[in-house]
């Protein structure tokens, strides 16, 4: 997951203004706009996936990158079982959820449409009697989370939040190439936006419980307390990681990975995550 606080501050408020205060109500069209980019719209570039292990000295603020004792992400075993604990019911995810498909400089993504502040008009899911909100998905590529030392070549990062705006938790899903399209990927248009293009976004609708259809409707995963995987690396989000990988075609997978650069953060040792716990 990368940092939606920094997107908030610094792209979000006038993605989402505009989708909030004029597009909301809007008739929707896949059309590709572009936005009025500027510096202000673009993911920070102090901080450098591929020099991950320094984030907690470039700056005083993510400290928790180094020290931290959940971070994000991890090696996950087979021999650690699955977990029946916290299991995420996905009610909420409804059909024809609207919002912006555009590229957070890094991987494909979507924000679902929300007045500022307010979530629960998000898709939704319930996790420990708790109702959490979707905000939307980006793609790590290649993944963040390693199964038993394979890294697929892609994840999918659906990000909850709770009503009071404090990220909650992720479900994460890796993608691999496989035969058949996927339908949940098939709902985007091809090719998609580049990572060298934050300035296009695309309004639609897409169901997002096709992804969860995809891997068996989640019934395996392991879970963990855990971290967003880019600075400041905050803690306190739950994560579920899908036993099943959602399978694309050939290519679509190569449209993916054509739209994505390297975005998978260093894995960190195992602590006080209480994997399957
Ligand atoms: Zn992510």
């Amino acid at each position: 997951m990368f940092s939606l606080p920094l997107l908030l501050s610094a792209f979000l408020p006038q993605v989402l203004g505009c989708a909030d205060h004029a597009n909301h109500h809007a008739p929707l069209h896949n059309k590709r706009q572009t936005f009025n980019a500027s510096a202000a719209l673009r993911i920070p570039t102090y901080w450098q996936y591929d020099e991950s292990q320094d984030w907690g000295k470039i700056n005083p603020n993510y400290s928790l990158c180094q020290t931290g004792t959940q971070q994000s992400p991890i090696a996950l075993l087979f021999n650690q079982g699955l977990s029946q604990a916290h299991r995420p019911h996905f009610n909420g995810y409804t059909a024809n959820s609207t919002g912006q498909f555009y590229n957070w400089g890094y991987g494909p993504s979507f924000t679902f449409y929300h007045d500022e502040g307010v979530y629960d008009t998000l898709p939704s899911m319930e996790m420990d009697n708790e109702t959490l909100y979707m905000t939307g998905w980006h793609v790590h590529a290649p993944a963040d989370h390693t199964v038993g030392g394979d890294r697929s070549k892609a994840e999918l990062h659906y990000v909850h939040y709770d009503a009071t705006g404090r990220e909650r938790a992720v479900v994460a899903i890796r993608l691999d190439p496989g035969q058949d399209d996927s339908r949940f990927f098939a709902q985007f248009p091809s090719p998609m936006i580049h990572f060298n293009d934050t300035s296009s976004i695309e309004n639609m609708a897409i169901d997002p419980m096709q992804a969860i259809r995809e891997v068996a409707n989640f019934s395996n995963f392991w879970t963990y307390q855990g971290s967003l995987t880019s600075p400041p690396c905050k803690e306190g989000l739950r994560w579920f990681v899908a036993r099943n990988i959602l399978f694309t075609s050939v290519r679509q997978m190569q449209d993916l990975l054509g739209a994505s650069t390297f975005s998978a953060r260093a894995e960190q040792e195992v602590w006080l995550h209480q994997v399957n716990v």
